[in-house]
């Protein structure tokens, strides 16, 4: 059985315990992997030759950080289809999706923030002083030094490659913590480190349970900063042992976003967009639109065809190339998303459940993978924990709204805020709506458009802290004011 083992100071070791824990292929609800069950001891060692690549590796020049960083983007592609395989075993997502969304996302964040490097500027301000002097203040941005990098287990390597790819561009060394249910892409990426020549130590990944080894690496006192990736109840467990650390902190958290569409909209295209929306993963990205509010006039032609369009989606083995919707991630995910079926049965929703029939016709290789078929849930009040909070899996609400104010009260009525969609003809009403949204990302007649460049993250408890371009390469670095005075 293949071993999922740690990766320090660029080589390939087991865990300090010895001890391996099962990894599963959820698609058949069997061991495929063994992976390192690691704790503070190889955090330990990990931190240590993240801190010993640091003084070298920061003073690299950048144009040598991004020629590295565009080889690994290089190598990535050129693994695709076998990172795309891995991914999907690993995880349970269509490989079309993984081939397609994850993987080239993957080389396109190393070539993001190799370029990134080359561009980034910092400020200076003059002072005006007394008696006509003056002073120039500028800003030196440096590496933070070791950072610590948690990812969970819904886009693994994606996520992951999106903190790893700013936080080495800009100079630093990290420790990283992949999902302990998600570990191969990781593992895999080890190898195209070195062949990248990414000096050993620069990146270091601890596999392993996030009670011990994830939980170590938050507590550590050398790692300076953490960029955080899950669920809401885990960023804020972590922010109370890192904070009193005074460490660096971005948490990107749970979402339940809202998709508003309103009645002007051609639902010929909107219709395909929001089964996107709902269901792309599984329903198990934290940006799926899972409410969708729907303007009453055309509410229920918009049912019709929306349920039409799920039932049509293909669920199957994940590594089928027709799947366009496979397993959920394991079977405790499985079991709290059916709780959330049963809850939304004994609030009284209306539970209609797509694709009943196919997903009992499964290859037989699959019949006990952690399936969950898409799921309609209507008439449901705005209120009910069903439509509060996250499920993140295939369950999306639909609810009427009489107008834009129900709507964008409806829309902002949860404890989260991480991304929002809303669909109109109407330019007006799109600036209105987008504006009067409480979500860290608003689309406007579209879902999951990415531009590296912009700020990405949540606001109330969807997070604190800012990923994508600028913001990320601020996030990994220390402004320090330089302050020259000069007599006039
Ligand atoms: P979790 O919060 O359970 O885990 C995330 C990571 O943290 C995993 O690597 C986990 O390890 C680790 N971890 C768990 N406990 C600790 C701890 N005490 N200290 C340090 N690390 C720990 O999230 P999931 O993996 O279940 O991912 C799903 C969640 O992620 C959803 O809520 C989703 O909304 C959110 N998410 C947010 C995104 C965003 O951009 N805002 C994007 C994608 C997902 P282990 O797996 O071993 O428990």
């Amino acid at each position: 059985m293949q071993q999922i083992t740690n990766f320090i100071a660029g080589r390939f070791v087991e865990a300090a315990s010895t001890a391996w824990l099962d990894v599963f292929e959820p698609a058949t609800g069997q061991v495929y992997a063994r992976l390192a069950d690691s704790d503070e001891r190889d955090i330990n060692v990990a931190v240590a030759a993240a801190e010993s690549a640091s003084p070298v590796w920061g003073r690299t020049p950048a144009a040598e950080r991004s020629k590295i960083l565009v080889r690994l983007a290089g190598l990535i592609e050129r693994d695709l289809e076998a990172l795309a395989r891995a991914e999907s075993i690993d995880t349970g997502k269509p490989i079309r999706l993984a081939r397609t969304m994850d993987i080239p996302r993957v080389a396109e964040n190393f070539r993001f923030f190799a370029g990134a490097i080359l561009q980034a500027s910092t400020e200076m301000h003059r002072t005006d002083l007394p008696a006509g002097a003056a002073a120039l203040n500028y800003t030196l941005r440096q590496p933070i030094g070791v950072v610590g990098l948690i990812s969970p287990w819904n886009l693994p390597l994606y996520l992951l490659s999106w903190k790893i790819a700013p936080a080495i561009a800009a100079g630093n060394t990290c420790v990283c913590k992949p999902s302990e249910v998600t570990p191969m892409t990781a593992h895999l990426l080890g190898s195209l480190l070195n062949e990248a020549g990414v000096p050993p130590g620069v990146v270091n990944i601890v596999q392993g349970l996030g009670s011990k080894a994830g939980s170590a690496l938050v507590a550590h006192p050398s790692v300076k900063a953490i960029s955080f990736t899950g669920g809401t109840a885990t960023g804020t467990a972590l922010a109370r042992t890192a904070a009193p650390m005074l460490k660096k902190l971005s948490l990107e958290l749970g979402g339940k976003n809202p998709n508003l569409i309103f009645d002007d909209v051609d639902l010929d295209e909107v219709v395909p967009q929001a089964v996107r929306a709902g269901f792309t993963n599984q329903g198990q990205v934290c940006l799926c639109g899972s409410r969708i509010f729907v303007a009453r006039r055309i509410h229920d032609e918009f049912l019709k065809r929306f349920t039409a369009a799920v039932q049509a989606l293909n669920i199957g083995d994940p590594l089928d190339e027709s799947t366009e919707f496979g397993s959920l991630v394991s079977a405790a995910h499985l079991a709290k998303v059916q709780s959330y079926i049963e809850l939304a049965k004994q609030e009284g929703g209306k539970v209609f459940v797509a694709g009943g029939d196919r997903a009992l016709a499964l290859p037989a290789r699959c019949a006990r993978g952690y399936f969950q078929p898409p799921v309609i849930v209507t008439g449901l009040p705005p209120t009910c924990r069903t439509q509060q909070e996250e499920i993140f899996g295939p369950v999306v609400t639909v609810t009427p709204f009489d107008s834009e104010d129900e709507a964008v009260a409806m829309a902002n009525g949860t404890a989260y805020g991480l991304s929002a969609s809303l669909w109109t003809r109407d330019i007006s009403r799109a600036h209105r709506v987008a504006e009067r949204l409480h979500a860290g990302t608003v689309w406007v007649n579209c879902w999951l458009v990415r531009d590296l460049r912009v700020p990405f993250g949540g606001v109330k408890q969807s997070g604190i802290g800012r990923e994508g371009g600028e913001e990320a390469m601020r996030f990994f670095t220390e402004a320090k004011n330089v302050c020259i005075r000069y007599p006039n």
